[in-house]
């Protein structure tokens, strides 16, 4: 298959889970263990075609590094156990780690209390020519912090600006950021890993009986399902507020594993094949230095 062919089929895969307008946005129009009616006896063709696009990616990526324009912001979120962190390790697999940034944000220290919900994230921004990943990231404020609230009394938020309207307002400084940030180079994407409760449960379960797996247990995560329909809002919420033409969501279902990796990766390389990216040209003093080191080493 042609390279134009790849990027159109990783559209094609994509689409159906970008969310680019949040208007009438239900996260009940999407459903956790879609798989494009793919079935499980096609996961070693699926898995092929994730190889070739994480190739494809690695390719894209190289040209991205080598024009040292454009940078990319790949955020993700989700519950705990969806698949965030294998879905960053496979789909970043084939990619130039000199090229690649990865941050994790957990609850804050007291430094980045000390400033804006925004800081610590601003950061942490790839530079020109780099993909930057955020594990978790500034969404976290409008999601366990809505959903326990009294993390943002503890925030040293000045009191009188904790109102009803606080929300609106992250969202609106949300979408303000992002916009500044594809005004000066950045593109962003932003992947919200959807897991259904029950596929969460059993993947609870697995950790608490595998040995292997033991140390990935948290029971302070599994806490957190008591709070799984707030969340949902909360998620909900955040993706009408904040899904938009320039840096959309993507809805990924995450009931398996193998599925939520090929949307990520297709969605990724349709997010680098936007930018037309080309290998930079060089001067008439470039080319004359080339040949002349050839003539040199010959
Ligand atoms: P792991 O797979 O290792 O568990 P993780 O991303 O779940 O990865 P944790 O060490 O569990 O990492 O820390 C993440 C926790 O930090 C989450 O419970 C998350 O809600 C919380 N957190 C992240 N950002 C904020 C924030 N701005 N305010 C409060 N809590 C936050
Ligand atoms: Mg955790």
């Amino acid at each position: 298959m042609k390279k134009k062919d790849y990027i159109k089929r990783a559209k094609k895969i994509s689409k159906p889970f970008r969310v680019d307008g949040g208007k009438g946005f239900k996260l009940k129009h999407f459903d956790p263990d879609d798989t494009l009616n793919l079935k499980s006896e096609d996961k070693p063709k699926a898995k092929e075609a994730l190889q070739d696009g994480i190739e494809l990616l690695a390719e894209l990526q190289d040209m991205l590094y080598a024009q040292d324009r454009w940078s990319v912001l790949l955020i993700f979120q989700a519950m705990d156990a969806a698949g965030k962190d294998g879905a960053i390790k496979h789909v970043m697999s084939g990619i130039n780690p000199q090229g690649c940034q990865v941050f994790s944000f957990k609850a804050p220290s007291r430094e980045e209390l000390d400033h804006d919900f925004l800081w610590r994230c601003m950061k942490s921004l790839p530079e020109r020519g780099r993909i930057g990943i955020f594990n978790r990231s500034y969404y976290e404020d409008t999601l366990v912090v809505r959903v326990h609230r009294e993390i943002l009394v503890n925030k040293r938020l000045p009191k009188e600006l904790i109102t009803k309207k606080i929300w609106d307002e992250r969202f609106q400084d949300i979408r303000n950021f992002e916009k500044y940030l594809n005004r000066n180079g950045t593109i962003v994407r932003k992947f919200f890993l959807y897991v259904s409760k029950d596929e969460q449960k059993k993947r609870f379960l697995e950790r608490i009986d595998n040995p292997e797996k033991n140390w990935k247990f948290s029971s302070a995560d599994a806490k957190e399902r008591g709070h799984w329909d707030e969340y949902m809002n909360a998620y909900e919420e955040m993706i009408r507020n904040t899904a938009t033409k320039d840096s959309p969501w993507y809805v990924v279902p995450a009931d398996n594993k193998w599925f939520t990796r090929l949307v990520v990766a297709a969605a990724v390389i349709d997010a680098l094949a936007s930018l037309n990216l080309e290998y930079p040209e060089v001067g008439e003093d470039k080319l004359k230095e080339l040949s002349e080191a050839k003539k040199l080493l010959q």
